[in-house]
């Protein structure tokens, strides 16, 4: 962990304690950014750099050797390096340093350094535009309706208003985005009218201030009051949306829950007439859903919307034209996500389904269970539901590559119902356990549930990932700061990564989420690093892994360090092949050509 100085902790303390960094009162980070800016920012977009990242389509890919490379970047920076064969060692000489892995550890250490001084800056802007220009991997927990700003949601209903396709109205009383627009309504207001300022808070936490309403209801209120405009129409929209911001931040990657599928929920609800649906009963149910005359809808729905949104995204981006936007270079799978409150019938068919379009959808790679974990339906299903998950997991082993990535563990004590403890639901655990998470989205209640040591040894044992939301966890349950289990998760050498959750709700970045790592959680560059690695190297992208260790960087021996060359470097001809194979081995030796080219410009 990073220490700061005593002016670095009041400069923190200057920038976001008074909206409540840890007070869970609301924004808190100099990077929260209105949409058109964080869209239109050029910093830190890198925009002529390596637009040749992984291939698109993605199929799996096996086809590397499986050994460990024993030339890491610790055994390229010994007197032992090995001999390129690919050259002499021009470019680690005329670098004053011996090879090129000392050079590239010398041009992080400088990076390293210089974010330490930034901490202490006295110019509030200077952290974040660091930050902002970090390169930063993939986000791997984000929801595409949440990710999108409360003022772009209204300026397409303005226009789609404008142009008579669909018209929109604002509900007078609960601000809600309407179609229904007779009485007791207003128009869609423009920037500088009076509602505008008003709705943009009632759909986001902007400004807001716990009272009557908490943070948590606040924030989940919002989903609906926005729903009238960012479902499946709205989905290519959402998409290129989030592709503009990852682009401007240097992010390379994507996995938005994308779709919530009522065609399968509603086919779930008519097969099963049994009463509750038991686990035992999964079996039957489940050859009953597939044997439905009209199953084919429920699977055909989620690969519908898949496609349309990708198709929409890139003509909207111009990905396919003279004149691509440079976030067309933005890669990205999907999960489908189901609500944790419906019943359960129509929840197990949404599973069914996605594990079938996994089958011949490589973009879709996981499903996941969405709203409030404290909810009280949601929690009286949780048990049920990740039994159903450990079925399916069992049922489709080899033939779906569907994984399985959950929140868990998105819980506080102050809000859990009357009747409930933390201890007593353990929801990481079954999470794990039971349904077979490789990822668990929060996992903030952690050192709450029963026997926390047991459970981390098993997430290390099982390298089950946690992706961070520290901006969400701040305003949904406030918890931030030393309350936080991320410095533990490190301690324990769990796997992490930060995410963004959703970052129009949040009115945050992946930016401003590094800037909450530095500045609440003292995380220093090296460990931003190791995230930004982490969420490639943990990515259901398809192909092989570039390292087989993240904490020793041993990489397969196709990409091991040379004397000339280190990771990101232009790769040897049998790495290239490695490459070309893996999508996600790509993706990573992007991220480090990035990082390469980063450090060596500070
Ligand atoms: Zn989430």
């Amino acid at each position: 962990m990073r220490t700061w100085s005593l002016l670095g902790a009041t400069l923190f303390a200057l920038l976001a304690g008074c909206e409540g960094a840890d007070d869970g009162a609301g924004d808190g980070t100099p990077l929260d950014a209105a949409p058109d800016s964080a869209v239109e920012s050029d910093a830190g977009a890198d925009s002529d750099a390596g637009g040749d990242a992984a291939a698109e389509d993605g199929s799996e890919n096996e086809a590397s050797a499986d050994g460990e490379s024993e030339a890491s970047t610790e055994d390229a920076a010994s007197d032992d390096a090995p001999d390129s064969e690919t050259g002499p060692e021009a470019s680690a000489s005329d670098a004053g340093c011996k090879n090129a892995t000392l050079c590239a550890l010398a041009d992080e250490q400088r990076a390293a350094d210089r974010m330490e001084a930034l901490v202490n800056d006295p110019d509030p802007t200077a952290l974040p535009q660091f930050l902002t220009a970090v390169p930063k991997g993939g986000d791997l927990h984000m929801h595409l309706s949440g990710a999108i700003y409360a003022e772009t949601y209204m300026e397409w209903a303005r226009a789609e208003t404008l142009a008579g396709t669909t018209k929109y109205c604002i509900n007078n009383s609960s601000l809600a985005l309407a179609t229904s627009c007779s009485s007791g309504v207003s128009p869609v207001p423009s920037p500088g009218d009076a509602l505008f300022d008003q709705v943009v808070r009632a759909w986001s936490m902007k400004d807001f201030v716990p009272g009557a309403e908490t943070g948590h209801d606040h924030f989940f209120a919002t989903f609906g009051k926005y729903g009238a405009i960012s479902g499946s129409a709205h989905h290519d929209d959402c998409l290129a949306d989030v592709m503009e911001r990852a682009e401007s931040e240097n992010q390379i990657y994507l996995e938005p829950m994308l779709f919530s599928n009522s065609t399968a929920s509603s086919k779930g609800s008519d097969v099963w007439q049994g009463g509750t649906l038991t686990t035992a009963a999964l079996p039957g149910f489940h050859a009953a859903l597939l044997a439905d005359a009209g199953w084919p809808a429920s699977v055909n729905a989620i690969l519908n919307d898949i496609q349309k949104a990708e198709t929409g995204a890139r003509q909207i981006l111009g990905c396919g034209g003279s004149n691509p936007s440079p976030a067309c270079r933005v890669q990205f799978r999907f999960m489908v996500y189901i609500s944790r409150s419906g019943g359960g019938p129509g929840v197990f068919a949404q599973m069914v389904a996605a594990f079938e379009a996994a089958k011949v959808e490589p973009r879709l790679v996981a499903l996941n269970l969405v709203g409030p974990e404290d909810g009280t339906a949601a929690l009286n299903a949780y048990d049920r539901q990740m039994e159903m998950l450990g079925y399916l997991h069992g049922a489709y082993a080899g033939s779906s590559p569907l994984h399985i990535s959950l929140h868990a563990g998105e819980l506080a004590p102050k809000y859990m119902p009357s009747g409930y403890t933390i201890s007593g639901v353990n929801h990481i655990r079954k999470a794990v356990q039971i349904a077979h998470a490789e990822r668990i989205g929060h996992g903030v209640d952690v050192l709450g549930e029963t026997d926390p040591d047991a459970l981390l040894a098993e997430m290390k044992q099982r390298d089950v990932m946690v992706e961070i939301g520290l901006s969400s966890n701040i305003q949904i349950l406030e918890v931030s700061g030393d309350a936080h289990p991320l410095g533990r998760y490190i301690q324990e050498e769990i796997p992490v990564a930060l995410m963004t959750d959703d970052q129009g709700v949040s009115r945050s970045s992946m930016a401003g989420e590094y800037y909450r790592a530095v500045m609440a959680q003292g995380l220093d560059y090296k460990q931003l690093k190791k995230l930004a690695r982490t969420s490639l190297h943990k990515s259901f992208a398809q192909g092989q892994s570039l390292f087989t260790s993240i904490d020793s960087l041993k990489s397969v021996p196709e990409c091991s360090p040379t004397v000339a060359t280190t990771y990101g470097d232009p790769p040897t001809p049998a790495c290239k092949l490695f490459l070309d194979a893996s999508p996600r081995a790509s993706l990573q030796w992007e991220l480090e050509r990035r990082f390469r080219e980063f450090e060596a410009a500070q």
